[in-house]
Order: C-alpha cells, then sequence, then structure tokens
C-alpha cells in the first residue's frame, strides 16, 4: 500500500554478466539490499538445471559448473536476444548446453531433453533475486527497474524485459548501465549539462560509454567495448609467470586442480597489491610436493598489465573519435568494474582525460545503486529529476527497392513519435507488406530486420490509398508499430516483436508454464517429504512389531504388517493424496503398538510422541 507521503517499493536490479545485485532507496540513499540472513543480495549470474523443472541459482550453481557443465549456464546475458549468427564462435565455446537455433531465429539452450531460452534462463536468476529480496524486506517484491549495455539492441532489451515478466516482475524501465552508474554519482541533475565518461572495467568485459547530459536527459554518443577484456586476463598473465615457476621444478601447472589454485591465488596477489606495494603469490599443495613463492611488487604488476590497460583507452580514443571529442570535453568520469581498484588503471585513465575520475561507490555496487535511485524517481521518491534514455539505433521501414526510410533517429529522446504516409503503386492492391527495420545504413539487407507484417485493405487504384504508418517508442524504449489505410478505414495495430524476441503470447506461454511448473515443484517437494516419512515410519513399525509384537493381538500385528506393505506401494506411486492416506493408515494401525511401547517405556516422558519419533 502507498499513501501520498510514501513512495511505492520499486527494486533496481544490476542484471550482470557474471553476478547480479539488487539496490533500494532508504531515506534517500541507495543501498544493496540484504537478504532474509542479512547479507547483501549479490548473486552469481548462474542457473543449473536439476533434473524435472528445478534448478540451482547463484553460487550453487557455479559451485555445480564442474560437475554438471551441460546443465548449467553461465553469462547468459551474452545471449539475450541473439542469433547464433551473433555469437563469435569464442563466445559459442563458453556455453555447457548446446546452442540451437528455432523459430525466429532465437538462440535456446538444450538442457537434456528440454530447450530453455535465454529469458527463461535469466528469469530463474531474477526470481532468486526477487525471493531473496521479498524474505530480506519481508514485504513482496513486484516492482524493479533493470540494468542493460548502453550498446543493447532493441531484442536484448526486449529480452531483459520479457525475462522480468517470467520472473513476475512488473519491469518499470530498463535503463543503461552508465546512466545509471552516472546516476550513483549524482550526476545528470537538469544543471548539470556536460559530457560523461563511463569507464566499466569488469572481470571479463570492458565498456567504455561516453554520455551527453542535457538538461536531465542522458546521450549515449558513443559506446566502444570488448566483450574479452577483463580482470581476468591479468590474472592469466600472473598465472603465466607462476606456471613457468612451477614448470621449472618439473610440476605440470596443467593439471587441472592445480590449475584452478593457481588462478585462485593470481587473484588474490593481484587483489592484494592494489593496497600494498609488494605481496607473495604463494601456492603449497603438500601431498603434490608444490610450493610456489613469487615475490611480486606493485611496479611488476602495473609492467605486466600495460598492455591490457593500452588496449582499454584505445577504446576510450576511437570513442572520443566517433563522437568528434577530444578527453578536454569530458567533464566527469566514472570508474565501474572490480578491476578499476587497481591504482594503475585509475592513474592512467585520469591522465588520458585529464581529471581524476570518481572511484568513491564501489564499483562493484555503483550500477544496482543507480538503478535504485530511477526505481525510486519511478515509484514517486524523488520529484525534481526527469530522466530519459535515448533511441540507440534508428527506426524506419521499407520501402520500394530495399531502400529504408527511417521514421526516428537514433538518439531521438524516449518517448517518441513519428508517422508517415505512403500509397501504392499498383491497382488493386489488398495487402500491403510492412517491414519494420532497426540501423543506421540506406539498404534493408544492412539493417536489422524488426518485424513483418500485413495491413489488407479494399481494392483500389493506384495512388489512391492513404496510409499512415505511425511508430510508436514507449518510454522504455520498446517500439509499437500503427498502420492506417485512412479512407477505408481499414487498420492493423501490430504488435512489433523483434525477431529475435519473444511474442506476449510466448511470454505469457512461458509465464504459465512457470507457474504449472512452480505447482508441479510443490508435488515433487511433498512426494519427497512423504515419502521420507513414510520409509521412517516403516522402519519404525517393522522394528517395534518385532520387539514388542507379542503384546497386540493377532489382528493387530496383521493390520499393522498390511498397512505397511501398503504404504511401501504408495511410496512407489506419484500420487500425495494416498500416500498421505497411507501415511494416515499406518499412524493408526501402528496406534496399540505405541501404547505398548508408551506403557513399557516412561509414558510420562514420551507422552505426545509419536510412533517414529519414539523409535529414533
Ligand atoms: P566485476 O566483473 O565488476 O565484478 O569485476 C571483477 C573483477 O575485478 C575480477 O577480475 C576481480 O579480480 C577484480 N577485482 C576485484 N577487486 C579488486 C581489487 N581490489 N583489485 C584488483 N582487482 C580487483
Amino acid at each position: 500500500m502507498s499513501d501520498a507521503h510514501t513512495p511505492e517499493l520499486v527494486i533496481g536490479i544490476d542484471l550482470g554478466t557474471t553476478n547480479s545485485l539488487v539496490a533500494r532507496v532508504v531515506d534517500g540513499r541507495p543501498h544493496l539490499v540484504h537478504d532474509g540472513s542479512g547479507a547483501p543480495i549479490f548473486v552469481p549470474s548462474a542457473v543449473s538445471f536439476l533434473e524435472g523443472e528445478q534448478a540451482l541459482v547463484g553460487q550453487a550453481a557455479v559451485e555445480r559448473a564442474p560437475l554438471a557443465p551441460e546443465r548449467t549456464v553461465l553469462s547468459v546475458k551474452r545471449l539475450m536476444g541473439q542469433g547464433l549468427a551473433d555469437l563469435s564462435p569464442e563466445v559459442r565455446a563458453q556455453y555447457g548446453p548446446e546452442l540451437v537455433e528455432e523459430g525466429r531465429k532465437l538462440v535456446k539452450l538444450r538442457v537434456g531433453e528440454r530447450l530453455y531460452t535465454p529469458q527463461e534462463v535469466s528469469a530463474r536468476i531474477l526470481r532468486e533475486l526477487k525471493r531473496r529480496a521479498e524474505e530480506g524486506l519481508g514485504q513482496p517484491v513486484t516492482r524493479a527497474v533493470i540494468t542493460v549495455p548502453a550498446w543493447f539492441d532493441d531484442a536484448q532489451r526486449q529480452a531483459t524485459r520479457d525475462a522480468g515478466k517470467i520472473a513476475g516482475l512488473e519491469v518499470l524501465r530498463i535503463i543503461n548501465e552508465p546512466t545509471a552508474a552516472s546516476l550513483a554519482y549524482g550526476l545528470g541533475g537538469k544543471d548539470q549539462d556536460g559530457v560523461i565518461a563511463v569507464y566499466d572495467f569488469g572481470g571479463g568485459t570492458f565498456d567504455l560509454s561516453l554520455l551527453r547530459v542535457q538538461a536531465g536527459t542522458f546521450r549515449v554518443l558513443a559506446t566502444c567495448g570488448d566483450t574479452f577484456l577483463g580482470g581476468d586476463d591479468i590474472d592469466r598473465l600472473l598465472v603465466s609467470r607462476a606456471a613457468a615457476l612451477l614448470q621449472q621444478q618439473g610440476i605440470d601447472p596443467r593439471e587441472p586442480r592445480l590449475k584452478a589454485q593457481l588462478r585462485r591465488a593470481a587473484e588474490a596477489a593481484k587483489i592484494a597489491l592494489s593496497s600494498a606495494d609488494h605481496t607473495v603469490l604463494r601456492l603449497q599443495d603438500p601431498t603434490r610436493g608444490v610450493r610456489l613463492e613469487l615475490e611480486l611488487t606493485r611496479a611488476d604488476l602495473e609492467a605486466l598489465m600495460r598492455p591490457l590497460v593500452e588496449r582499454s583507452l584505445e577504446l576510450c580514443r576511437r570513442a572520443l573519435a566517433q563522437s568528434g571529442l577530444g578527453p578536454a570535453d569530458v567533464s566527469e568520469v566514472v570508474m565501474v568494474g572490480g578491476t578499476t581498484r587497481i591504482p594503475y588503471v585509475r592513474q592512467r585513465v585520469g591522465e588520458l582525460f585529464g581529471r581524476a575520475p570518481h572511484t568513491q561507490v564501489d564499483p562493484d555496487q555503483v550500477v544496482a545503486l543507480g538503478a535504485a535511485i530511477q526505481a525510486d524517481i519511478l515509484g514517486g521518491g524523488h520529484s525534481d529529476v526527469l530522466l530519459l534514455d535515448v533511441i540507440p539505433l534508428s527506426l524506419g521501414i521499407e520501402t520500394y527497392g530495399g531502400a529504408v526510410t527511417k521514421l526516428i533517429m537514433a538518439n531521438s529522446a524516449i518517448p517518441a513519435q513519428a508517422t508517415e504516409e505512403y500509397t501504392t503503386p499498383k491497382d488493386n492492391v489488398t495487402a500491403i507488406d510492412l517491414h519494420v527495420l532497426q540501423g543506421e545504413r540506406e539498404l534493408v539487407a544492412d539493417c536489422r530486420s524488426l518485424a513483418r507484417f500485413k495491413l489488407r485493405i479494399p481494392p483500389m487504384p493506384a495512388g489512391l490509398p492513404k496510409v499512415k504508418v505511425t511508430f510508436l517508442v514507449d518510454a522504455d524504449g520498446i517500439l509499437r508499430v500503427m498502420a492506417e489505410e485512412e479512407r477505408s478505414g481499414a487498420e492493423a495495430h501490430i504488435e512489433v516483436v523483434p525477431v529475435h524476441g519473444l511474442t506476449e503470447d510466448e511470454v505469457d506461454g512461458i509465464m504459465a508454464d512457470s507457474i504449472e511448473h512452480a505447482l508441479d515443484d510443490v508435488r515433487v517437494h511433498q512426494l519427497i517429504d512423504l515419502r521420507n516419512e513414510s520409509a521412517t515410519v516403516i522402519r519404525a513399525a517393522r522394528r517395534t512389531l518385532e520387539n514388542a509384537g507379542d503384546q497386540l493381538t493377532a489382528a493387530q500385528r496383521e493390520a499393522i504388517v498390511a498397512a505397511a506393505a501398503r504404504l511401501e506401494t504408495l511410496c512407489e506411486g506419484q500420487e500425495v493424496g494416498p500416500l498421505k492416506e497411507g501415511l494416515e493408515a499406518l499412524n493408526q494401525a501402528a496406534e496399540p503398538l505405541a501404547e505398548v511401547i508408551l506403557n513399557r517405556v516412561a509414558r510420562e516422558t514420551l507422552a505426545g510422541k509419536r510412533l517414529d519419533e519414539i523409535e529414533v
């Protein structure tokens, strides 16, 4: 419930490639939401499917990955809204489950017999975040803002929204990660016009975004990145150096367990050097005669990682060049991602832009905290900030000869609307094909196809039909297209779904499916519990019958034996109801036996306990 004074609860979610976080604003300041155990919600974005529909999510899934790689999905974010052709061989090679393409060119993951869309996998992560947040906050969480990379296209954004919907979340807004990070630093106010560079150096990826802030709106000027450049590469360089030493000792560093230990030791040494000038990369495994001590200084690490940092700076220069700006045009630099904790990275970025970057906010949390601020605005908490994003790529329609007419240009602020009028070049056309495209190029073949649909009209001479096509991009950056023939009044309200997306029906189907499966999951749980309880009661009854059965009548003994045998048979079935009844029947049949035991042992101490408890 909310009233004029209480903002509605809307959470901010950083749905990351490696980790996902949940934040909210309390008393005007953003914080990570804590789960039921009091720990901040920071969940690895990993899902490992068990047999049936159940899955482990988060750390448990990460730990299961080496044991069940073909059932475990890591980095599902890279697959969102993608067709197989969009993925490089390096990206494809990262996945344990087989990637297949079905229907409208949408990648799916094959896990056992079942195919999962990336949206469904992401939804598992979101559902886990929702569950933990609800446990921690003690109230339902139904509305959220989710962040995506600035370079996500329409299909990828739509896929993220769909994942939210499947998870039972109303996604009030999808916002760009660099926009969120800027908000966390309080940048982007109405009187803070300028250019913000957001330097995001994480574990596996690097992104640089240049944002223009103008009158409280954020416009993406350019993004440059490398999906294979991150802190893990620094770890790998340290690993190779340590591995060379091991080889000198005659030890094979490629052995998987040793390799994993080496990687952990290398990362620990790297992190230590962010706060110390000197450290020792240590590895000891007496069982295998491994004893390694590699002395490292901060200067050693800097020399080693210099080429990686150079690569990131080169991408910054490229983004500046693309937007026709020089470093001096950048008014603020924001740091995101764990690797920006390294002093050398901060120093080099500061030198490039000629100003000290913002580093006060935890670089792993900054995106989630910014998402929480946007969530708070939408929930009614802040009223003084107007925040808009822009359309990343132009939207248009195919015209004759394979050309594209753009209706809405890239970088238009959203919401946006545009209308074009068309007619027919031939007589008696009864159906007009409309092809919606996204991209900056002029020819259909060079743009991305978003949707095709038909508008049926009555036959008329060429040039007479007046077809009005309207593009509408709502505040979430989602496109709807309407077509109307004005003379006849024929119209088609077409739901435009990106070629790589799901239709609303499909999303609803998946939701219904997941609700159905949720019921299924409850039933399976009940069944398992009842079977366990039955096994305990059967065992207890039989054992007690052996010890004390002579004090019962033959009929009482037979009743227990029969009830136990019946329950055993029921345990093999799949029905909850009969199993419950069978268990109850055995408990009843065994009552005289319990009485005998109770009489025999101290009635007072055991009073009130059931047969199976006495046995235990
Ligand atoms: P992210 O993907 O943003 O979570 O960043 C994770 C990366 O940041 C990993 O490569 C970590 O090893 C690295 N990292 C985290 N903390 C530090 C630190 N204090 N110094 C250096 N690297 C760090």
